[in-house]
């Protein structure tokens, strides 16, 4: 009888939460794809180790070994069995990430789309700054895990620091991997690391071809690229040698996965880095308050760039108040005259300043983060308003003429006659882009205007176009949504203004301030970003009607400090995030009843697990309550919010919930989120 093992573990594509054990003759290594029965399918699956279980009835055996891809290396396996453990999600199912969507190309196709990493000059490294310096050197001390925050204003040349960093990477014969938020990997970016490194780069991105993905992903594998730079699932590459991982813009909501594995991107960059033993550099001008407070607490190396490079001054920051110009005194009035062709959400100040910038040759940007003419139609006469038949919100109005559901996509068209009451004319209420881009087109004829958001950019295309054309100075004013309030970088953009701050204050989501001056920190470090010596620096102008909040102060001040400290008290005293831990349970289905009993169901459940244990003593369970939104795409939605002033006793807790979910009622979906980022 030989020694090896004749039994599996075997993690497969199904939605199960553990191994499953088959038989196999041959030699197998942990981490090696096989082909496996299940059922009457056939499936993948990844060999986890030999299965000390004693069969209780026949094992099936493993149909053959996927000879394409060798064994995934020993720590990436311990990453992924941690992701699926922290997550509670079905191990098979996260090894599907681990491969590309193809097989291996074995003839070398041309194709006609341009290549995916551009072929360039290559540039030399610039002379570093004092301060890139010190955070340059004080990071590339260590090899060994290490979690690094590189804490630097925007423009502050934190870019520069991770190129630095990579090439010490690359001498050391080692490779690195960057993440970027999908919306930052733009050819500006891909071209900055194409341009130091050649071609040593791979990047995966959500506009690759299936077959570009693959190519892409086995240029790391094979070990001819050495550099990833990707949005969050390049983390699934499985990189051997791994040096350094970098996630820029490490605040970005976007990191997290939303759907099936809810993992954060940037949570699991710090694992891997665990796993994989090398540093993970973090870095933001906004660094979220999860990662600060680890900075603060000393887990994390703080490493700051306080200025922008070559003197460039940070912009000038004006807050308008909404309200104050309603006052009536005689100045007032001549101005209220003066500017009364002006739409209500365009403030004189504002106006003035577009006028002066595009005077001198120079570019605006407005930003509003809502999409349409106006988010609802209401009828004077019975107070009827247009809701979406799928959600339980209104509809907003587009072009005049439709109106559109902003969370699943429904149309139908704007009828002006209230089809409730039969009487009354429907009234548009509200602001949105759209609305903007035509009031201004009738303030500046003869400028080129140009809007930024989901209904004009369609596709990457569409984003690279616009950029292009912002590059090149085609565009006098851009008007958009938080999509152009990130990463970009153009010369002559020297006024940003943000129409109406309000909007992101009053969402139902306790990191609702955090957002916002985010936002606001991010969008006024879009302006003025290359002004010369002795250049008047970049403008920023800030509409609202809360003028006194904290947000606002804080980020007029450029004080993010001050406002991480004000913050982390609130957060404290309610036990929420980063200082307790979170974990949401949705509720769904198309019945309303069934998911109010399910609901009430695990609530209770829930209180009497905490009752029972003593360990859960610091447990607060919220709710059940109808989700924020309530209904959406047919499905009906509750939440329950589990809150843990002792962070890690929550996913046990989780986890004994759950269980094996024999209990949930049928027509009834659980959806865990653990550390949740939308709480809507
Ligand atoms: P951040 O990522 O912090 O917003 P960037 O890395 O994009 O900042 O740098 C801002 C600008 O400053 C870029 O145009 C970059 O080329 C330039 N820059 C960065 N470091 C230096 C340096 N040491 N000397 C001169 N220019 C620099
Ligand atoms: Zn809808």
């Amino acid at each position: 009888m030989s020694d090896e093992p004749l039994l599996w573990q075997v993690a497969v594509d199904a939605p199960l939460a553990e191994a499953l054990t088959y038989s196999f003759s041959e030699p197998l290594e942990k981490g090696q794809l096989v082909n496996v029965p299940l059922g009457k399918r056939k499936v993948k699956g990844v060999v986890l180790g030999p299965s000390s279980k004693v069969p209780e009835f026949k094992i099936k055996s493993i149909d053959s070994i996927d000879q394409e891809y060798k064994p995934l290396h020993e720590p990436y396996l311990k990453w992924i069995e941690w992701l699926s453990f922290y997550y509670l999600h079905p191990i098979g199912q996260v090894f599907q990430s681990a491969f590309p969507p193809l097989r291996k190309a074995n003839k070398i196709r041309t194709s006609k789309r341009a290549p995916v990493i551009p072929q360039l000059m290559a540039d030399s490294a610039m002379d570093l700054t004092i301060e890139q310096r010190i955070c340059f050197e004080s990071i590339s001390k260590f090899s060994g895990f290490s979690t690094h925050l590189l804490f630097g204003v925007t423009g502050s040349g934190k870019t520069e620091v991770y190129l630095r960093l990579l090439d010490e990477v690359l001498k050391k014969g080692q490779r690195g991997l960057v993440l970027v938020p999908e919306i930052s990997l733009t050819p500006q970016l891909i071209q900055r690391f194409a341009r130091r490194f050649g071609d040593k780069i791979a990047a995966l991105h959500s506009q690759l071809t299936d077959r570009e993905r693959t190519n892409q992903w086995w240029d790391i594998v094979d070990g001819r690229k050495s550099i990833l730079i990707g949005a969050r699932s390049a983390l699934f590459c499985p990189i051997e040698n791994l040096g350094l991982i970098i996630v820029d813009e490490e605040h970005e909501p976007s990191y997290k996965q939303d759907e099936k594995l809810k993992y954060n991107g940037r949570d699991a960059a710090v694992m891997m880095g665990k796993q994989m033993n090398c540093p993970v550099v973090l870095g933001s001008a906004t660094p979220s308050l999860e990662t600060w407070k680890n900075a603060k607490d000393g887990k994390y190396h703080l490493h700051t760039l306080k200025n922008r490079v070559a003197n460039r001054a940070l912009p000038t920051i004006e807050v308008i108040d909404l309200r104050k110009n309603k006052s009536d005194d005689d100045l007032q009035k001549l101005i209220i005259q003066k500017y009364s062709h002006l739409p209500f959400w365009l403030s004189p100040a504002l106006f003035e300043k577009i006028i002066e910038v595009l005077d001198k040759g120079d570019q605006a940007a407005l930003f509003l983060n809502r999409r349409g003419v106006a988010q609802m139609v209401v009828c004077p006469a019975c107070g009827h308003t247009k809701e979406c038949p799928n959600c339980d919100i209104s509809l907003t109005l587009h072009a005049g003429s439709h109106l559109v559901c902003h969370y699943c996509d429904y149309h139908e068209n704007f009828k002006l006659k209230c089809p409730d009451c039969a009487e009354g004319e429907m009234d548009a209420i509200g602001l949105g882009t759209e609305l903007l881009e035509n009031d201004l087109r009738r303030l500046f004829p003869g400028k080129n205007i140009s809007r930024a958001d989901r209904d004009e950019i369609q596709s990457r295309a569409d984003l690279e176009d616009l950029i292009e054309k912002m590059e090149i100075g085609e565009i006098d004013i851009l008007v958009g949504t938080q999509m152009i309030a990130k990463g970009l970088d153009f010369p002559k953009l020297k006024l940003v203004g943000l129409v109406l701050a309000d909007v992101g204050f009053n969402l139902p989501d306790f990191r609702a301030t955090e957002r916002s001056f985010q936002l606001m920190t991010q969008m006024s470090g879009r302006s003025g970003r290359h002004i010369k010596e002795g250049e008047n620096p970049g403008y920023v102008i800030i509409q609202t009607f809360n003028a006194e909040h904290e947000s606002i102060l804080y980020a007029q001040n450029n004080d993010f400090e001050g406002f991480a400290e004000n913050e982390l008290n609130i957060r404290s005293s309610l036990n929420y995030p980063p200082v307790g831990r979170l974990i949401s349970f949705r509720i769904q289905g198309p019945h309303l009843g069934k998911v109010e009993d399910a609901a009430r169901l695990l609530a209770r459940r829930a209180q009497v697990l905490k009752s029972q244990n003593t360990n859960y003593a610091s447990i607060e369970i919220l709710g059940p309550a109808e989700a924020p939104l309530s209904k959406l795409r047919g499905q009906f939605r509750f939440h329950l919010l589990v809150k843990s002033a002792q962070g890690h006793v929550a996913n046990p807790f989780t986890r004994q919930l759950i269980g094996d979910q024999g209990w949930v009622p049928s027509g009834i979906k659980i959806l865990v989120d653990i550390d949740p980022m939308n709480l809507l």
